[in-house]
């Protein structure tokens, strides 16, 4: 282990809370400033509806969660495995690393389970990482894995998308450092995050550009595929996962997540498909308990419920449709999404848009310095929605406002 939990619990400023056994992204709810820094908005911060149009619910357009929640087969297994509360995890971890590696036909060995995606992330910073090693990785991103590095004093290069909101490879590729010896020298490129699709812009980043890059990193960097979006994405020539057509190239990690098409954010579930050696290296010195008798029954009910996951991909595509008519209507242009969340540009500054809808009992995405001119809007249910295209055309008019 590169990095140690310890140093990393401290610097995270978490160990004095949850003991230094704890995997550091159990770690949630986070200290402010990370919780600020992954969210922008904090739930416990959003302010009642003072007369504006929202219910007295925030309605939560914030995190990319699923607004429809899990499906019924799910739920009714989480509530079944609840009065087992009482017991460690037995059988329940085997049976859903067994229906993983059969879903993406890898070994067991090969699967490793976390406390969210989240805490795949901090694994990989844990394994990979350590001062004098380097994190490559886009901006705008999921910026977890970017902050949990340099709070422990790891070198990040923050790579701008190109015009297209791809991540830049060709950028990426220069970026990259080859380390002295082996990967587990001290300097060099530790690891490589690529998030696809992209969070906060919701665009892919073609296949073929991806496969072409890895080729050309050198030995011992390891690559981050983060696909916690996947579902939502359209498959073809340019979007096609890592699990799914796999390249057999030992270096490359690819996360998922619970949270998103499945509806457990909740949960905190996620996992990592690694070659064995690396999926080794992931969970050195994290306990393997991270993960709850009732969120395991749950991922495993969810994996088994197909049809869910087709309805729900349905749903997202045309709550997403709609967001785009809504937003044509008005004039205003949004950065093609290809998951549960749109980038839009409002036309006046993004602060004074987060803070009118915060008034109006709204909570959206942070603004995002490498895209400042943005917003980030998750997809809510027809009647979140409803709410808020109705708080906005409340919001003065761009004279008023202008940037
Ligand atoms: N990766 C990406 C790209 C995300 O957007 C998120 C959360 O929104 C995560 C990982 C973390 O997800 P979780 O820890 O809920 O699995």
């Amino acid at each position: 282990m590169l990095l140690s939990r310890r140093n990393l619990l401290r610097n995270l400023g978490a160990g004095a809370m949850f003991g230094a056994a704890a995997p550091a992204l159990r770690a949630f709810p986070l200290p402010p400033s990370m919780e600020e820094a992954l969210w922008g908005n904090s739930a416990s911060a959003a302010q009642p509806a003072s007369g504006g149009v929202g219910a007295a619910e925030p309605v939560l357009l914030y995190r990319n969660e699923n607004p429809y929640g899990p499906s019924e087969k799910v739920v009714a297994a989480m509530r079944e495995s609840a009065a087992g509360g009482n017991r460690y995890p037995r059988t329940e971890y085997d049976t859903l690393v067994d229906k993983l590696a059969a879903r993406h036909k890898v070994k067991r060995e090969q699967i490793v389970l976390g406390c969210g995606s989240g805490e795949i992330l901090c694994m990989a910073a844990m394994a990979f990482l350590k001062p004098g090693k380097k994190l490559v990785e886009a901006a705008p991103t999921f910026p977890a894995l970017g902050k949990l590095a340099q709070t422990a004093g790891v070198e990040v290069a923050d790579v701008p998308l190109n015009k297209r909101y791809e991540h830049d490879l060709p950028a990426m590729l220069s970026k990259v450092e080859r380390s002295s010896a082996t990967s587990t020298s001290s300097s060099g490129t530790g690891l490589v995050y690529i998030v696809n699709p992209n969070n906060p812009t919701g665009t892919i980043t073609p296949r073929k550009d991806i496969e072409a890059f890895i080729s050309k990193l050198p030995g011992g960097v390891t690559v981050l595929i983060d696909e916690a979006y996947h579902h939502f994405a359209t498959p073809g020539a340019d979007y096609e996962s890592f699990l799914d057509r796999p390249i057999g190239d030992p270096r490359v990690i690819v996360a998922r997540t619970f949270s998103k098409i499945y509806g457990l954010a909740g949960m905190r579930i996620g996992y990592a498909v690694a070659s064995p050696e690396h999926a080794k290296r992931l969970a050195a010195g994290f306990p393997g308990w991270s993960v709850s008798v009732v969120s395991a029954r749950a991922a495993s009910a969810a994996l088994d419920d197909v049809e869910y996951v087709r309805i729900g991909v349905k749903r997202n595509t045309d709550d997403r449709q709609e967001f785009m008519n809504q937003a044509n209507a008005r004039m205003l242009r949004c950065i093609d999404s290809q998951t549960n969340f749109v980038m839009m540009n409002p036309q006046r500054p993004p602060d004074e848009v987060i803070v009118h809808l915060k008034q109006h009992n709204i909570l959206i995405g942070p603004k995002y310095p490498a895209l400042d001119k943005y917003i980030r809007i998750s997809l809510g249910k027809p009647e979140e929605m409803k709410i808020f295209w109705q708080a906005w055309d409340l919001m003065p008019s761009t004279g008023k406002m202008a940037m």
